[in-house]
């Protein structure tokens, strides 16, 4: 049977949620301009005052803790107990990676580079407009939704198995080099389980249309995969010909 492991995700965006953010400042005045601003928006907002509990906020709602997590973390530099820079210290260090929007009143180049440098994705100097404030966050959380790449599935036919992102091969439980081009093949083959294809159409799909030379490049190619698939070259059940048209998959 072929089967697919797909781990394709999707983010909230794609499925119309909400983006959920998180708001650590301790004054409150600008905790609460921001608060509208966001909500303003349509962004789910929760609020926390100091660095302790924005580090439990984050904690609870690690990947697989099965609490809603964090889109994105708005967080202030000075705050008590633990201060923005530690904090987002921390998160990086525990593979948390959850986008950072870092806002402070030290507007100096050095509290900048540094903030970026423990893994702040943008930083905000105060005072700044609430309009700059949502068109930095949006541009974040955009970021963050073209960095979802799906990922491709592997595929698997018997004792082969293929992981296109990964551009590698098992045969029986262990790994087999291929060429690019008969990588491509065999790609091509699993991705179309069964399909019978000529060796005009695998010329056309693996070398393109520019390639100049003839059909037998294909079985040479063909050849050289089996060897490395097949039990049994001579009677191949991965790569099958198929008399008169060309050659098959499974
Ligand atoms: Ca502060």
């Amino acid at each position: 049977m072929y089967t697919s492991e797909s781990t394709k995700f999707s983010t909230k965006a794609d499925i119309g949620q909400t983006s959920r953010i998180l708001i650590v400042e301790d004054e409150e005045l600008i905790r609460e301009m921001v608060v509208v601003a966001l909500e303003e928006e349509g962004y789910e907002v929760v609020t926390t005052t100091d660095g302790r509990s924005a580090v439990e906020y984050l904690k609870s709602c690690e990947p697989n803790s099965g609490e809603e997590s964090f889109d994105l973390v708005i967080l202030d530099l000075m705050l008590p107990q633990i201060n923005g820079l530690d904090i987002c210290r921390l998160l990086r260090h525990q593979g948390n990676p959850v986008p950072i929007l870092m806002i402070s009143a030290k507007g100096s180049e050095t509290d900048r580079v540094l903030g970026l440098e423990v893994g702040a994705d943008d930083y905000l100097t105060k005072p700044f407009s609430m309009r700059e404030l949502v068109a930095r966050c949006r541009a974040l959380l955009r970021r963050q939704r073209f960095s979802a790449v799906p990922q491709l599935p592997i595929l698997k036919y018997k004792e082969v198995s293929l992981n296109p992102q990964e551009c590698r091969v098992l045969v029986r439980g262990q790994e087999v080099n291929l060429s690019p081009k008969e990588f491509r093949l065999l790609e091509l083959f699993m991705s179309y389980a069964r399909r019978v294809w000529s060796r005009e159409q695998l010329l056309d799909q693996v070398w393109g249309p520019d390639f100049v030379g003839d059909s037998k490049t294909v079985d040479v190619h063909i050849r050289w995969l089996r060897e490395k698939l097949e039990l049994d070259p001579s009677r191949p059940e991965y790569i099958v010909t198929v008399r008169g048209f060309g050659y098959r998959f499974g």
